[in-house]
């Protein structure tokens, strides 16, 4: 299936170095594995961190998860597992693998299973199974959710089905239907805007944005606020029926807390990195009915439903825009740098191959 097959990898090996370009002979499947060709990875925030060494993960590994392919070859299990998968189908696939037997995945959080594996943007499971999304080819862990992609469906929008767009619908789902609601965006960089489109496609009243900076409060127009404000002292209290937090702010989540309508629930996502503890009133939690969660990746039903609200959303808002430059693998550390002041940069390997 994978015999001599040489595959490039750009390899991570720790923080302040390039990545470089390593040739790697991809090892035969395991049960449940699957080899994708990459055909584009988008750069997230969490590469950079990564790269940067503001998050720890130890090199070496083959970094990028932001990506799509084509299904090369599947281990007997996976095809048994996920019979509507065929080889050269373009798909996405989760960033997480799990066990599907443990307490936890019975219980559907999945993505805090026991066994939990993450691949992509951690330290590497072996260093002998590439599995990153910068690289030519990546083979997909056993118990990953692999979700083919609809043949219309622009390359740059779902790339990022797989992380953004993703947590998003799992950040709503645990929240509540936007239906005739108001909602209220906190930080608009990816997730944001995504969320802000999410929002306004399923039939939220009002959409308002908050972010200090001007250019993504545009960006959040485009993609359906009906209301944008560089900050939260300019929304007013109590109108909020859902709050989502990208922002991961302390200050930000504080101020959050009074702009919740009767009712009305904080669902926290970008809190994602050390802050201070947060201080809010419990009497006013208590008062007003609210409550406040926290969402963290997803299940394998949200990223089905990524890409099936990707297909229509695209089609309404200009998601193709926010990948804002292409490169090909060779030019790799190029992208990153270009990564750091854009919304989503790519690196494509299909654009090597093309040379
Ligand atoms: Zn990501
Ligand atoms: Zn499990």
């Amino acid at each position: 299936m994978t015999d001599g097959l040489r595959a490039t990898a750009a390899v991570f090996a720790k923080p302040g170095d390039a990545l470089s370009l390593e040739q790697k002979e991809m090892p035969r499947l395991q049960a449940g594995e699957a080899l994708v060709e990459i055909e584009q990875c988008t750069i997230c925030a969490s590469d950079l961190h990564t790269i940067r060494g503001r998050r720890p993960v130890g090199g070496p590994t083959v970094l990028g998860h932001e990506a799509i392919g084509y299904l090369r070859a599947m281990s007997p299990e996976l095809q048994k597992g996920q019979p509507e998968l065929k080889i050269s189908d373009r798909v996405t696939w989760s960033i997480i693998a799990c066990c599907g037997n443990c307490d936890r995945c019975e219980a559907g959080v999945t993505q805090k299973c026991r066994e939990l594996k993450k691949f992509g943007h951690e330290t590497q499971i072996n260093d002998q199974r590439p599995m990153g999304g910068f690289a030519s080819h990546a083979i997909i862990p056993a118990g990953a959710t692999i979700v083919p992609l609809p043949s219309e469906l622009p390359t740059s929008v779902a790339a990022p089905a797989n992380c953004a767009t993703a947590t998003v619908v799992a950040a709503f789902r645990t929240g509540k239907s936007c239906h005739d609601q108001t909602v209220l965006i906190v930080g608009a960089g990816m997730l944001g805007i995504t969320a802000t489109a999410y929002a306004r496609h399923h039939g939220a009243k009002e959409v308002i944005v908050v972010d200090p900076q001007e250019e993504r409060r545009s960006w959040a127009k485009e993609f359906g606020a009906t209301q944008t404000a560089s900050e939260l002292s300019a929304v007013d209290q109590d109108v909020a029926d859902l709050i989502v937090d990208m922002s991961g702010i302390p200050d930000a989540i504080e101020a959050s807390v009074s702009r919740l309508n009767v009712g009305g629930i904080l669902i926290l996502v970008g809190s994602v990195f050390p802050a201070r503890p947060v201080q809010i009133s419990a009497e006013q939690l208590v008062r007003k009915l609210n409550r406040i969660e926290g969402v963290h990746n997803y299940r394998a039903d949200d990223l089905r439903e990524a890409v099936d609200f990707l297909a229509t959303a695209s089609t309404i808002f200009p998601f193709e825009s926010l990948v804002e430059q292409k490169f090909s693998l060779d030019r790799v550390n190029d992208a990153i740098d270009a990564a750091e002041s854009a919304v989503r940069v790519a690196v494509c390997p299909g654009l090597d191959r093309e040379k």
